[in-house]
């Protein structure tokens, strides 16, 4: 059976609305350059805050600007008082490192929940801001009353902004938890083993139906594009057939990350 995510956002999305109406929201998007491929995440984003009642700005810069200058433009909004979120934009320039960007946002107004700081509450389980896509994963599980305690979960992918995070919060919900990587020798038995496959690689048909059972649950984070332009996660049709549960591609966890951007943004807001 697959599942999507369109309900949850728009359960988040209400909530959102009616709290823009009580306190002060206002997200500032900043992008250098101008990749063309962040043009539709940008435009989901924007959307999403027209439909809620929140204020977002995007704010631009060129494509050779320097790492200093960039910083620069994010030390002012961290010292305007009108902006509650700061979101970077990725992929930035080759030139630019994206760690001393995303750490040079004021940890109260990181709406991605990657700073540093943020990261590090995460492990001492201290409340606060969580990174979208694995709060995205979290969310389109236990919203479909999908029990996590006990549960084994194979992550595939460890990367600072998903497989990483996403890991320490399926700990927090007490699963015993897998992560698979480039280097894990035999992934299939990996995915064997477990209750819960979240698919977090970035590769077109990484997991295949032999890698899954009847009785697997997936979640299927990856978003790639196949030769014919048409966006695929990281899990075949044939596993996400033949698992008892999986979450769609598109319209599963992708859409449910742009709410869980406007949820951190509501927190930090509610902070301030
Ligand atoms: P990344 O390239 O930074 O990390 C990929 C991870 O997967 C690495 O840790 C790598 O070790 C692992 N990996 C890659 N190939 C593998 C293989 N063959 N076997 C086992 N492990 C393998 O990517 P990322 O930024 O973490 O993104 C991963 C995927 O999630 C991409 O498809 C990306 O587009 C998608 N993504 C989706 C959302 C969303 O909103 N749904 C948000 C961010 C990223």
């Amino acid at each position: 059976m697959l599942i999507y995510g369109k309900e949850i956002r728009e359960k988040i999305k209400e909530d959102i609305s009616k709290r823009a109406q009580q306190i002060h929201m206002s997200m500032a998007i900043v992008r250098v350059g101008e990749d063309p491929s962040s043009e539709a995440y940008i435009k989901g984003i924007v959307k999403f805050g027209e439909d809620a009642g929140v204020k977002v700005d995007i704010i631009r810069i060129p494509g050779d600007a320097s790492e200093t200058e960039v910083i620069k433009v994010i030390e002012e909004l961290n010292h305007d008082s009108d902006v509650t979120g700061i979101m970077l934009q990725k992929p930035l320039p080759a030139h630019i490192n994206d760690n001393h960007i995303v750490n040079a946002i004021a940890f109260a107004k990181d709406v991605e929940g990657i700073h540093n700081y943020n990261l590090g509450k995460l492990i001492s389980k201290e409340p606060g801001v969580k990174p979208c896509t694995p709060a995205a994963c979290i969310a389109m599980l236990k919203e479909n009353n999908i029990e996590l305690e006990g549960k084994k979960v194979t992550i595939i992918g460890r990367s600072a902004i998903l497989g990483s995070p996403l890991t320490i919060m399926m700990i927090a919900e007490n699963a015993t938890v897998t992560v698979c990587h480039t280097r894990t020798r035999d992934l299939k038995a990996e995915t064997l083993a477990a209750d819960i496959v979240i698919a977090a690689a970035g590769h077109i048909n990484l997991v295949t139906a032999d890698m899954v059972t009847e009785n697997t649950i997936i979640i299927d984070a990856g978003i790639n594009f196949d030769e014919n332009g048409k966006m695929r996660g990281d899990v075949s049709e044939e596993a996400a057939a033949k698992a008892r549960i999986a979450s769609a591609v598109p319209g599963g966890v992708g859409v449910i990350t742009v709410a869980e951007l406007y949820d951190n943004l509501k927190i930090l807001s509610e902070q301030k």
